[in-house]
């Protein structure tokens, strides 16, 4: 597939997020698996898949978003993640204790690697209600010990003269 992943820096929880942007259909998707905020930027399309057009010919961007009301992050014994984005606040107990009940009583479930959290609309931040968020590793770390001098000896190497 002719898309770009990136991993930009979620706007409302700080972490890192996974951005997807298609360079043939120009679509876009976000999501942070921490906090569930995300977009979506997409052409709309029928029930058949078929690309709806508007009657200048032109066509149709479907814009959606997600605030990002928590998630519940469940890892499954055969690899499965699973993510659902929590509800707004309102109906978020409801469906906590449906992903609770889900976690406690599925045996698949691989509990020590599920989390959920929940945003705090009165202090402004998220909260892990279940489980432990997976630590955050510095993706430049592994390039700290090769300096520059060592980069050039390894081409070196490889160089092959015509
Ligand atoms: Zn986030």
């Amino acid at each position: 597939m002719a898309s770009v992943i990136d991993y930009p820096i979620c706007e409302r929880c700080g972490r890192e997020c996974i951005n997807e942007f298609n360079c043939r259909t120009f679509e876009e998707f976000q999501t942070c698996q921490v906090c569930g905020a995300g977009f979506a930027y997409t052409i709309k399309r029928d029930e058949d898949g078929k690309i709806v057009k508007d009657k200048a010919g032109n066509v149709v961007w479907q814009h959606k978003k997600n605030a990002g009301n928590g998630v519940a992050y469940i890892v499954f014994d055969d690899g499965v993640i699973f993510v659902d984005a929590a509800p707004g606040k309102d109906e978020y107990d409801k469906w906590f204790k449906h992903i609770m009940k889900e976690i406690d009583t599925n045996k698949h479930v691989v509990r020590e690697e599920c989390y959920v959290t929940k945003w705090d609309y009165e202090k402004e931040e998220l909260i892990v209600v279940y489980g432990k968020l997976p630590e955050e590793y510095d993706d430049c770390s592994c390039f700290d010990e090769l300096n520059f001098e060592d980069f050039e000896e390894t081409n070196d190497d490889e160089y092959i003269p015509f």
